[in-house]
């Protein structure tokens, strides 16, 4: 089985993204707004903001103590010309996630917004996709994988992997399922598939008798396990029969690190 190494996929971008820094005079500049104290989005923060240093972005943090200073916070900068990217560090109550809406459609980096998912379905050009369900369009294109009437079976519906998935499948002419909980049978349709995107959350789900000979595998989740990451595919399990798959860690979650940083160099390009 051939792996679809995510950090070859990544260093790719990293690549395109340097280039185009050189290329063109352009000053990148976010904002990320928050409410202060959640460890774990701490750390994911503190890997953008050393990104944006290693490819000279500018970074701002806005930390509030309240809901109303986040407002305020959001309402003064947003329309802030010198902020070419904006994006909100989670978890956040619902009134406060729903504000990412009110991100002008070019500066939202991380492609949640309804205007970004609207384009993203009608296939407008400037739409900006989510960063993770990119990442596994990436390994396609990386790899030069034809999904011209595959069969492609995305098992979770999630707004950020699911559904983006469908559009960007469908344009690369794959035949397109979402499973999810409720799915019947939901092993008939891995078995008959011919390409399987794992996004569910759960250790080591997929396991050989799921699939067909020779699938392709995607696995885009991360769980915890005995203090190790493992992915929802069961990777030492399927690895006889399947005839690629993204490992976990080292696949998408590292090319979707890349993708945000694209996104925000693009940012900079727009305005
Ligand atoms: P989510 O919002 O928690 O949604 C999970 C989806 O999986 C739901 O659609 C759910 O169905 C479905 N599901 C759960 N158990 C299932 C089962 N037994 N059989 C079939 N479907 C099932 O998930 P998410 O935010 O998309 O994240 C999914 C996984 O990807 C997580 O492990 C997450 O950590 C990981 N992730 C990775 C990256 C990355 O960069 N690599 C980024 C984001 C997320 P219902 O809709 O019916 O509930």
């Amino acid at each position: 089985m051939q792996i679809l190494d995510g950090k070859l996929v990544a260093a790719n971008i990293n690549k395109e993204i340097e280039e185009r820094i050189k290329e063109q005079n352009i000053k990148p500049n976010i904002a990320i707004f928050g409410i202060k104290g959640d460890e774990a989005s701490n750390t994911y923060i503190k890997r953008i903001e050393k990104n944006c240093q290693k490819f000279g972005i500018g970074f701002n943090l806005f930390l509030a103590e309240t809901e109303e200073q986040f407002k305020a916070n959001f309402e003064k900068i947003k329309d802030d010309e010198k902020i070419t990217g904006i994006m909100f560090q989670q978890p956040l109550s619902k009134e406060l996630s729903n504000l990412i809406n009110e991100i002008p459609s070019n500066k939202d980096i991380e492609g949640l917004s309804n205007a970004n998912m609207g384009k993203l379905f009608i296939g407008e050009k400037d739409a900006i996709a989510p960063c993770t369900s990119k990442a596994v369009i990436e390994v396609f294109d990386y790899y030069n994988i034809d999904l011209t009437g595959k069969k492609v079976v995305v098992v979770g519906r999630s707004n950020i992997v699911g559904k983006p998935l469908i559009p960007q499948l469908l344009q690369k002419n794959a035949t397109v399922t979402i499973c999810h909980s409720k799915t019947q049978n939901l092993k008939e349709e891995t078995r008959n598939a011919d390409v399987v995107i794992m996004a569910i959350g759960k250790a080591r789900f997929l396991k050989k008798e799921d699939i067909k000979d020779g699938a392709i595998l995607i696995d885009v989740g991360i769980n915890f396990e005995d203090g190790k990451i493992v992915g929802d595919i069961d990777f030492e399990d399927i690895k006889e029969k399947a005839s690629m798959c993204t490992p976990v860690p080292g696949g998408i979650g590292t090319i979707t690190n890349a993708v945000l940083i694209r996104n925000i160099i693009e940012s900079g390009e727009k305005l």
